[in-house]
């Protein structure tokens, strides 16, 4: 295959798995979004299929040969396609020594496995969804063996969330986290904050829907190019620039709760929005890793949503949509939604004691993949772990081991890009200062000039670049966890 032709048929190729992509990203939607546990179930075949046909793409003997003929020519590439022959290439060689059959298996096991999870969850019982995780966690187990190579063992799921992070990186992270932050925290949190009468009030929640909207259109989401639905946990989800759809969950006692939920999404939400639009065509749109994606909804849900300057401008609103709250002050307000506590579960978590939760999965993560802890095992080793992290013991599995979706997704590696994502956000906070006055930006009422500086300095570049080269690009300089340390330290001793 010459140049020419290897460069037509990568194009088309890409054409039908860009397609393809499609409708995975329609299909789990509605999964998450919409269909009913015995829908779901009915419904696994045909994600099997699609597995399958993904597969087949993927692996293709003429689009691998395609592929390394552009990889042999990368001279002639340009920056973006260059790269992104690199990954695809990495891509194809894991796919191709995962047996298709094992593929569709898994696939099938896997949307099985997520209402189960969800009823397990509802009624706490970790038994109901004990034998789904053993199969899940054989299969990561299983991974790990088929991808061995340059990488091992749990490395190789963790590279696959965050390239060119592994647990040398991580450990190393993690034990700054435990000098300086373990320690703090302890001190910090010794006196249970007491929480005020009107934060568990009751409020209304088409009034809450109708302030989260409000919120979208202060952070300047293109609500043409997006929708916001509800379900079980937010998250968001998206197919190129122009269909970006998040989620929110409300609670009728806890306000807060999805005012904070959509401020998050919608960071994730700018940074697919804010992608170059070229990408659309290509497989370089989206974020460049879940570290970066998270260190974008960090940001706007900490940096921007805790801050005192952005609720200025912006409580008045929400005294308005809620009028019991007019003898609540603006600082009472503010201190209310910087509370630090030790709790149970993580998506609740104070920005404070947040890496906490994710450090304890990861160190049962590496047990359960490299080690000898067995999934019977796991409600009991995640309350001890709890208890040496926290110093109190979950009172169920429903506050403890089943909080998370993650593991029922079989997704190991995941979570420990939740701490990294939370730690670069402060690192882009400290270079963005310098480059102007955010909190006075902040009093302009919208976050224009943020979200043009996130732009220009991460979001354009989808995932054309590894993340380390967009940290590099962006401040000129490596991921270094010590502005996040300093950062948390400095705002709770104050
Ligand atoms: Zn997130």
């Amino acid at each position: 295959m010459d140049f020419n032709k290897a460069l037509d048929f990568y194009k088309q190729q890409r054409r039908k798995i860009i397609a393809q992509n499609y409708v995975g990203f329609v299909s789990s939607w509605d999964m998450e979004t919409e269909a009913k546990e015995n829908s779901i179930l009915a419904e696994s075949e045909q994600m099997a299929v699609l597995s399958e046909l993904s597969y087949t793409l993927t692996t293709d003997p003429n689009f691998e040969q395609a592929v390394n003929v552009l990889w042999q020519n990368k001279d002639k590439l340009d920056e973006v396609l260059c790269h992104e022959v690199e990954v695809l290439q990495k891509d194809i060689q894991e796919t191709k020594k995962i047996p298709m059959e094992e593929m569709s298996a898994y696939s099938v096991l896997s949307s099985q496995a997520y209402p189960i999870y969800v009823r397990a969850k509802t009624e706490g019982n970790f038994e109901l969804f004990r034998p789904y995780l053993e199969k899940i966690v054989e299969f990561a187990k299983k991974q790990v063996v088929w991808l061995d190579g340059e990488l091992h063992g749990y490395d190789i799921l963790l590279d696959k969330y965050e390239p060119h992070y592994t647990q040398t990186q991580y450990d190393k992270f993690f034990d700054v986290l435990k000098q300086r932050l373990v320690p703090f925290v302890k001190q910090v949190t010794q006196q249970k904050p007491i929480v005020p009468a009107w934060a568990t009030a009751s409020y209304d929640v088409a009034k809450q829907k109708e302030f989260c909207e409000y919120l979208r259109d202060v952070l300047c989401f293109d609500k043409s190019r997006g929708i916001m639905k509800e379900s079980e946990h937010p998250f968001t989800t998206s197919f190129g620039t122009e269909d970006v759809r998040i989620t929110n969950h409300y609670y009728e006692n806890n306000l807060v709760s999805s005012i904070f939920s959509v401020i998050h999404e919608t960071g994730h939400a700018l940074y697919e929005q804010q992608c170059d639009k070229a990408l659309n065509s290509t497989l370089s749109g989206g974020g460049a890793s879940l570290g970066m994606h998270e260190s974008q909804s960090r940001f706007y849900e900490n940096m921007i949503g805790r801050s005192k300057a952005f609720w200025a401008v912006h409580y008045g609103k929400l005294q308005q949509t809620f009028p019991t709250l007019q003898s609540v002050s603006l600082d009472e307000f503010v201190d209310y939604i910087n509370l630090a506590e030790r709790s149970f579960v993580r998506t609740e978590a104070d920005e404070l004691t947040y890496s906490l939760h994710i450090m304890l999965r990861y160190e049962l993560e590496k047990e359960l993949i490299e080690g000898d802890l067995k999934v019977c095992d796991l409600p009991k080793r995640w309350n001890e772990k709890f208890f040496d992290f926290f110093g109190m013991t979950p009172p169920n599995d429903q506050l403890g081991v089943l909080q998370d979706v993650h593991w029922a997704n079989g997704s190991f590696g995941y979570f420990p890009t939740y701490a990294l994502g939370s730690a670069i956000s402060a690192q882009l906070y400290h270079h963005m200062q310098k480059d102007f006055d955010v909190e006075q930006s902040l009093q302009s009422g919208n976050t224009k000039a943020i979200n043009e500086w996130l732009k220009e300095h991460v979001h354009k570049f989808g995932s054309s670049k590894y993340p380390d080269e967009i940290l590099q690009y962006a401040i000129g300089e490596d991921f270094d966890p010590t502005y996040y340390v300093d950062y948390l330290i400095n705002k709770y001793t104050k």
